[in-house]
């Protein structure tokens, strides 16, 4: 069967918003329409969600669209890009629940922009997705139940319980299906949170649509987007996660979506750097950030670089371009390098000499720089000898002048000589960091941020 009149779908629009126009152009009730085509049961379940190929080629034959065009009035693509393959009987992570054909109180209405379909637009799919919370266009948050009367908000519902009219209801998604009054939005956002949720959702739906996205200065594939998002966003769950403990963000309505999309969007403005920067001032672990979520769904790269970064626990750095190993200061560092140190003085003539400030320093770097837990050393000087020695340079500032020195003297780049990048390397080690930290060392901060930014660029180079 070909049907008379056939509008295209609009950009982005969804199957059931342009499969309820297609009807009522042809002067039909939109649920006879898919019986009539031989689809009886298409709307019983979330078309949006469960249309089937065969359904859809059905569709391709009676309108004459290609059935690829079609397909992308579903939400199945966009999951494909997000999870590889998309299960459409599995619960499929950042896809909206939405209850469709009933009037129940507390029921998940279909978020919408009032502005936008007051304006004549239609339904379009990013509505759908969870991390979308505002209009980008207005401003204004998307609604999903109506101000005045509550009731869950449904552009097919108007259609379903016209039985009795003699002509189709009109096509109204602006007014709401219980009251019939336009629905109405609440206030734009300000701007910090207005960008922040529009930076989350947009990077969500760069993922969803095209299969990557940019964050930062890194390119990431739509699987890497979803599990970095799920981690971060798992941090910022709303009051209302804290009483139902499967709470999720898929059945969630979007008063309590935006305020964790606007702290998720805020937290990963600017990119992996100052993420993991912010991440770090609000002192939280990388257990926090990587553990509720399933291992498979989290990048490597992404969990590597939180574990080294946020970690509690000691151990090597995972992204390195340098395999850690024994550390040993060149003569002509290591010549200005002692400059900033006192002198040694007498030796005491123990058993088998005192080891000096080189040797000390040397196994200091290297045994964090390995990542070796002090009952595991082994190394020339032993692990009470370096930890006294250090911990005096470190009293008297002159550790912290030796790490001037030594950074002062670093060439930088990608051409550097190798002894520049095993110093950097080994001062920026996180053990390393960790116990200039508790020795109140001021360059903590720096070298934990050229260790972040370090492991951003080696994911550059590997991506390029
Ligand atoms: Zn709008
Ligand atoms: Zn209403």
């Amino acid at each position: 069967m070909t049907l008379p009149a056939f509008p295209p779908p609009r950009e982005d629009e969804l199957l059931t918003s342009f499969l309820i126009r297609l009807a009522l152009a042809n002067a039909l009730r939109p649920t006879r329409l898919p019986p009539l085509l031989g689809l009886p049961t298409l709307w019983r379940r979330d078309p949006d969600r469960n249309a089937t190929s065969a359904g859809l080629k059905v569709l391709a034959a009676a309108t004459g669209l290609p059935q690829a065009r079609l397909e992308e009035t579903t939400l199945r693509p966009l999951m494909g890009r997000l999870h590889g393959e998309a299960d459409p009987n599995a619960l499929n992570r950042f896809l909206l629940h939405v209850d469709r054909h009933t009037r129940a109180a507390g029921a998940r209405g279909h978020p919408v922009c009032p502005h936008c379909l007051a304006e004549g637009g239609v339904l379009v799919r990013a509505w759908r997705l969870t991390t979308t919370v505002m209009c980008e266009r207005h401003g204004t948050p998307l609604v999903d139940h109506c101000a005045r009367c509550s009731a869950p908000v449904s552009h097919i519902r108007a259609h379903l319980s016209d039985r009795g009219r003699h002509l189709p209801a009109p096509y109204h998604p602006e007014l709401c299906s219980g009251c019939r009054q336009p629905l109405t939005a609440p206030a734009p956002l300000e701007p910090p949170g207005l960008k922040a949720a529009l930076f989350l959702q947009g990077l969500l739906q760069g993922a969803a649509y095209t299969g990557q996205a940019r964050w930062g200065e890194l390119t990431l594939s739509g699987h890497e987007v979803q599990g970095v998002v799920e981690c971060l966003s798992r941090l910022h769950l709303p009051p209302e996660a804290a009483q139902a403990r499967k709470w999720r963000p898929e059945f969630a309505p979007v008063e309590q979506r935006l305020p964790m999309m606007t702290a998720t969007g805020a937290l990963m403005a600017g990119g992996l750097v100052p993420c993991v920067e912010r991440l770090r001032e609000r002192g939280i672990g990388a257990l926090q950030v990587l553990a509720r979520v399933p291992r498979r769904e989290v990048p490597e790269w992404f969990s590597n670089v939180i574990t080294d970064s946020l970690s509690r626990r000691p151990h090597a750095r995972r992204l390195v371009s340098l395999t850690p190993g024994p550390y040993r200061f060149t003569n002509a560092q290591w010549a200005r390098a002692r400059s900033a140190l006192p002198p040694e003085g007498h030796t005491g003539g123990g058993r088998g000499g005192r080891k000096g400030h080189r040797e000390a320093l040397e196994a200091f770097l290297t045994r964090h720089w390995l990542g070796t837990h002090e009952r595991g050393w082994k190394g020339p000087v032993s692990s009470p000898t370096m930890n006294r020695r250090v911990r005096r340079l470190a009293q008297d500032g002159h550790l912290d002048g030796l790490i001037d020195r030594l950074l002062e003297d670093l060439p930088a780049g990608p051409e550097a000589p190798v002894w520049a990048q095993e110093t950097r390397e080994a001062l920026m080690a996180p053990e390393t960091v960790r116990v200039l930290e508790r020795l109140g060392s001021r360059h903590t901060s720096t070298l934990w941020q050229l260790g972040v930014q370090q492991a951003a660029r080696t994911l550059e180079e590997v991506q390029s």
